[in-house]
């Protein structure tokens, strides 16, 4: 029986990455209420939130901190547009914000999500040449696998088929430097080398087109939406020197990956690097509001610092500029990080790193892979050790499995991750692969 709340999901909601028809044969999964690293359906299921409600939540479902900064928030003002006007938290956060972020990051511009922070970035570098007189510097570098978010400019610095290549059409060209990620080397190649066979073809592009090209975007250390593909910090350090030879604004999308997931506040401090734009989402606000930041150098402000008559200034900006109920939350989230959040998290980084490590032994799992609280892994055919054919949605039946086991998680292809909130317990990530392993026997092992 479908309730009418059901009956109107169906009717009415267009799910995101999802195809509708094979939605509506499914049972609905209505949350109701959620609690710390749990979520709950109206007729009484328990889910443990595995990837995070899509990586943005970072201290669980109502934290009692993070309800009472937005309660406190919306008893004096929930938006009032940023242009003229100002308010304290967005000035508070921009000011916190740029304590905690790598060197020379220090002009913090709002936006409302992922894909709005990197279109600012694209659009911001872009500009930046325009203004200072270099107009031949059009072009942008991006990495094979990228996945920057949805809107246009975010998808032509993608590179991710199944995402991206219908709308090659609209999109403006991009160069694509192979990605360094490791679990793509073929056997026997080692990382120091795969990541020297990545970088070759990229030097001998910039050789030629260097100074042709207004930003290179990356996002550091994990190519996430491709499949949690990972690279070493070294490869972000070589292109930083790249970026440095060439004089190329390097832009770390750091939506994914900042605020404590890789086990440090921000990726890029694993290289010591510092890009000259950072674009910061998703758990910026503990996920409980979308909002976007684009934090730049002193450097790329001052392109656009001027008179007004000179045309430099930025038209650039959305209506929810600077909201602040958002900035209310991130500002909480920093003081949380400034309370000892990332401490806590060496214990349950070892728990969920081991217990992948451990699903190794499954014949039907290869390329097990982590960082800070990001674990991978594929699936193959255990014979072939092939890739399971497309068609066969191994990892979309394992996760189908897994839910109704009580953990919800999503497939990426055939990879299999988890990315739970930070506050997890190692004793709920031992549950967790406990129960990813049970569905991957339950799929496969027939
Ligand atoms: N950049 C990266 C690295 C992402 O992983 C994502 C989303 O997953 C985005 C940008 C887009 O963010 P949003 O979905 O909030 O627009």
């Amino acid at each position: 029986m479908t309730t009418p709340l059901e009956h109107a999901d169906r009717r009415h909601f267009w799910h995101p990455f999802t195809q509708m028809k094979e939605y509506e044969q499914q049972p609905p999964h209505v949350i109701e209420r959620a609690e710390g690293v749990y979520l709950y359906t109206q007729d009484g299921q328990r889910y443990l939130d595995g990837i995070a409600s899509w990586w943005v939540n970072l201290v669980g479902h109502r934290h009692p901190r993070l309800d009472q900064a937005l309660k406190d928030q919306i008893d004096r003002f929930s938006h009032v547009s940023t242009a003229t006007l100002t308010h304290a938290p967005a000035i508070r956060l921009a000011e916190a914000l740029v304590d905690v972020l790598p060197r020379g990051l220090t002009r913090v511009f709002y936006s409302d999500d992922g894909s709005t922070a990197v279109e600012t970035a694209l659009k911001m570098v872009f500009q930046a040449w325009q203004n200072r007189g270099e107009p031949q510097r059009v072009r942008f570098v991006a990495l094979e696998h990228a996945y920057h978010g949805d809107t246009l400019g975010a998808v032509s610095v993608g590179a991710v088929p199944i995402y991206h290549r219908i709308f090659k059409p609209l999109l403006f060209p991009v160069y694509h430097a192979p990605s360094p990620a490791t679990c793509l080397a073929p056997s026997g190649v080692d990382e120091a080398a795969w990541m020297e066979q990545a970088l070759a073809p990229l030097e001998a592009w910039l050789h030629q087109h260097g100074l042709e090209v207004a930003g290179f975007i990356l996002e550091p250390l994990v190519q996430a939406a491709a499949g949690m593909y990972m690279y070493p910090p070294a490869y972000l350090r070589r292109v930083r020197e790249l970026c440095d030879r060439y004089r190329i604004p390097l832009i770390a999308d750091e939506v994914a990956v900042g605020f404590g997931r890789t086990g440090l506040m921000f990726a890029c401090e694993h290289a010591g690097i510092s890009p000259d734009v950072i674009c910061l989402s998703k758990a910026l606000t503990g996920g409980y509001l979308p909002m976007g930041i684009t934090v730049a150098t002193d450097a790329l402000f001052d392109a656009f610092y001027a008179d007004y008559q000179d045309g430099r200034t930025f038209f650039h900006g959305h209506s929810f500029t600077g909201n602040p109920l958002g900035c209310a939350l991130a500002l909480e989230v920093l003081a949380l990080f400034r309370d000892g959040l990332l401490d806590a998290l060496p214990e349950r980084i070892d728990a969920l790193q081991q217990g992948f490590a451990s699903l190794a032994e499954l014949p039907w799992v290869t390329q097990v892979r982590g960082i800070g609280m990001i674990a991978a892994l594929d699936l193959v055919d255990a014979r072939s050790r092939a890739p399971f054919p497309a068609e066969a949605r191994t990892g979309y039946r394992v996760c189908r499995e897994a839910l109704s086991r009580g953990l919800y998680i999503r497939p990426l292809g055939d990879v299999l991750y988890l990315l739970p909130p930070l506050i997890i317990t190692p004793e709920q990530l031992r549950w967790s692969i406990e129960v990813l392993k049970a569905s991957i026997l339950a799929v496969l092992d027939r």
